[in-house]
């Protein structure tokens, strides 16, 4: 599933704005079309032979072009290097929604897909929710490492609940003869670096990431219908898609929830892009 593929961020992507044009020389720019995106571009002409491309860490898109290069030759060159681009912009967007947990009162945590506020008070080690919040009472509530030991154990009793309960009733409403028979399907929660589900079709086991469980239900349901799809179609062709939406129709607007939640997977980091595999 390549990330370029998600149409909602390509979308978000389109407002990258060209370069201010604060200087008395308007700068050269260009823009070319990339599925429902538009990739606007300033070109930087210069004494050399290739072009090079260069997203600046505040999103903008630079090409460094031979003094003599055609503005159709530049496009041509942007329009190939596209995939390249949005995944720049894909990072520096993760990066930006990425929120390090420091585990203090006030920070936000998600439980399936809602946000609670956290709150760390003094008393005997023990994490609840109340109302909109994520209430943790710890002897000492300046001992944040031992706030996020309490916070971590209670996402996993909470994956441990809840994601079998999700992969149990996606299977109840499944005609059974979409799947291939054989013995029972058997779940792991398994915290995989840069996945938030994986099929291991030979043993019929699908696994799922626990931090699932920080998501809405509908995209823990989408991770579970993709991975049950792959126990009948390895590949992420057509037919693999056919399958999916038949067995959840609306998984498009799922998949792009899920995309936009990713850095709530503990483990997910750099440029490593998780989605189910
Ligand atoms: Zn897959």
């Amino acid at each position: 599933m390549p990330r370029s593929s998600h149409p909602s961020t390509a979308a978000e992507l389109s407002v990258y704005p060209p370069l201010a044009n604060s200087a008395a020389t308007e700068p050269e720019t260009g823009s070319v079309d990339f599925g429902s995106l538009t990739l606007r571009y300033v070109i930087e002409r210069r004494s050399r032979r290739t072009l090079a491309l260069n997203v600046l860490p505040d999103g903008r898109l630079l090409v460094a072009a031979p003094e003599d290069a055609t503005s159709a030759a530049i496009a041509d060159s942007v329009r190939k290097r596209a995939p390249w681009v949005v995944r720049q912009w894909e990072a520096q967007r993760r990066q930006a929604v990425a929120q390090p947990r420091h585990y203090r009162s006030g920070e936000m945590h998600y439980y399936l897909g809602r946000q609670y506020r956290l709150r760390v008070e003094a008393g005997p080690a023990a994490v609840r929710l109340v109302g909109r919040r994520l209430l943790v009472t710890v002897a000492d509530p300046t001992n944040t490492a031992r706030v996020g030991q309490l916070v971590k154990q209670w996402y996993r009793e909470q994956a441990q609940r809840h994601l079998p309960r999700e992969f149990a009733a996606v299977l109840a409403r499944l005609p059974a003869t979409l799947l291939p028979p054989g013995p029972e399907l058997r779940l792991r929660l398994l915290t995989m670096p840069s996945r938030w589900g994986s099929c291991a079709a030979a043993t019929r086991t699908i696994l799922l990431h626990p931090d699932l469980v920080k998501t809405p239900r509908h995209c823990i349901e989408y991770v579970v219908c993709h991975e049950l799809a792959h126990l009948l179609i390895r590949r992420h062709n057509q037919a693999f898609y056919a399958l999916q939406t038949r067995l959840m129709p609306d998984w498009p607007h799922w998949q792009q929830r899920l995309a936009e939640l990713e850095s709530l997977l503990e483990t997910s980091a750099g440029l490593v892009s998780p989605s189910p595999a």
